[in-house]
């Protein structure tokens, strides 16, 4: 019944709107709210807080009949603060923001990377010095999801310059309507994923309560990190499986429209053979999947095994893509061909979250 109250709202209200979103590199501002309203945000959030009381399988079904659609929406960001905050965040914490992330009116980013801080977030130059009841920050965050309408914050800062590495980090949260000191740049060109936005961050002397910090402690934001990114990845992965099933799904379908030499290009063997190999991969990567999904449910998905999963998950969907695309000829390059843009869309799930050479340091480390 979720999934399909999920199909139809996106069917209904966000697909119509894909060409709008891509050319404003961003989804209207009234959808945060839309989304709110049908259900769709932090699905795996308690009641008490204002979500939907579910499972990761709710928010599953949301992740699924987003990708399936072709959609790029950034509620998988807003689940993830969620999930900082749940676990971290004190119970005045948890009462202001969950219940407004839920209807949409709060927008959740999360801000880790900065120019010259990606992989390696030890190195972010963000800093927040205590002066008395509040933090002073200052700094600057790049390639940040959901932050052109974004009004809350998960910032990764070093609140204790002389302390080293890891011990110095700390996630603030930031509520950024009306904050002095805080500006957000226009929304970066990309070469896929247009339909949503990724933005610069400027702090120039902002000022955030203390009472904001994270964990009640300076100095646990790294740790957070660590705990919470494989919630992330396993979204991406999901996603990731998903856009395989439809490439495979779309071009079979244009395979057998499609003449060449007076028959359907699916009649040539190479057709039939390609597009065997990648439903076999995107079907073994679902058994994954659901098997990644299901030990998170309950509590027992390992770190390597999330790592493996996005990893190996977003590359075999890059390889399915590209194989059906070859399969498109020409018409595969062309944008109004959704495979075209999912080609294109795929490209970066190999890199953020956590790069997938990243991952492959993660699952070495297990050995
Ligand atoms: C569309 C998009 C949306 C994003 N959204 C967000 C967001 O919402 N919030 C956020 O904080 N960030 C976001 N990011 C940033 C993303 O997480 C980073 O781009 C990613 O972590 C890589 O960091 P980097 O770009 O600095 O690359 P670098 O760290 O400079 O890496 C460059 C290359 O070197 C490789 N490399 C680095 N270290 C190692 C190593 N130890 N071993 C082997 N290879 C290594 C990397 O794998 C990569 O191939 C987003 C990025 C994009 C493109």
């Amino acid at each position: 019944m979720f999934r399909r109250s999920v199909r139809q709202f996106v069917e209904k209200e966000f697909v119509p709107q894909q060409a709008r979103w891509r050319e404003n590199l961003a989804p209207d501002a009234g959808a945060w709210g839309a989304a709110g309203r049908a259900g769709l945000l932090l699905a795996d959030i308690p009641e008490e807080y204002g979500g939907g009381g579910g499972s990761f399988a709710h928010e599953a079904v949301v992740l699924e009949e987003l990708a399936r659609a072709g959609v790029h929406f950034g509620s998988a960001i807003q689940s993830t603060v969620a999930h900082y905050l749940l676990a971290y965040g004190t119970e005045e914490q948890k009462r202001r923001w969950l219940p407004r992330m839920a209807r949409g009116e709060r927008v959740a980013a999360i801000a880790m990377t900065e120019p010259g801080a990606g992989s390696d977030l030890q190195a972010i130059g963000t800093r927040a010095l205590r002066e008395g009841e509040h933090y002073v920050v200052n700094g600057a965050k790049t390639f940040i999801t959901n932050a052109a309408r974004a009004n809350l914050v998960c910032l990764a800062v070093k609140t204790d310059p002389k302390l080293a590495g890891m011990r110095a980090i700390s996630l603030l949260m930031v509520e950024t309507e009306g904050l002095a000191g805080y500006r957000v740049g226009r929304s970066l060109e990309k070469i896929g994923m247009h339909g949503q936005d990724t933005c610069e961050l400027a702090f120039d002397g902002a000022r955030v309560p203390a009472s904001n910090l994270l964990g009640g402690a300076e100095g646990r934001g790294f740790a957070q990190m660590m705990e919470q990114l494989p919630y992330e990845r396993l979204q991406i992965a999901l996603g990731a499986v998903v856009s395989a099933e439809q490439a495979v799904a779309l071009t079979t379908r244009y395979t057998r429209e499609r003449k060449a030499f007076g028959k359907p290009l699916f009649d040539l063997q190479n057709t039939r053979f390609k597009l065997a190999e990648c439903r076999a991969r995107a079907q073994i990567g679902r058994v994954f999947v659901d098997n990644c999904i299901a030990r998170h449910v309950a509590g027992t998905l390992d770190e390597p095994s999330t790592a493996m999963a996005k990893y190996w998950l977003t590359e075999m969907q890059c390889q399915v893509i590209d194989e059906c695309l070859q399969l498109h000829g020409g018409y595969g390059y062309m944008t109004e061909y959704p495979i075209a843009r999912m080609w294109a869309d795929s490209r970066v799930q190999r890199i953020y979250a956590g790069s997938n050479e990243i991952m492959k340091e993660l699952i070495a480390w297990s050995l």
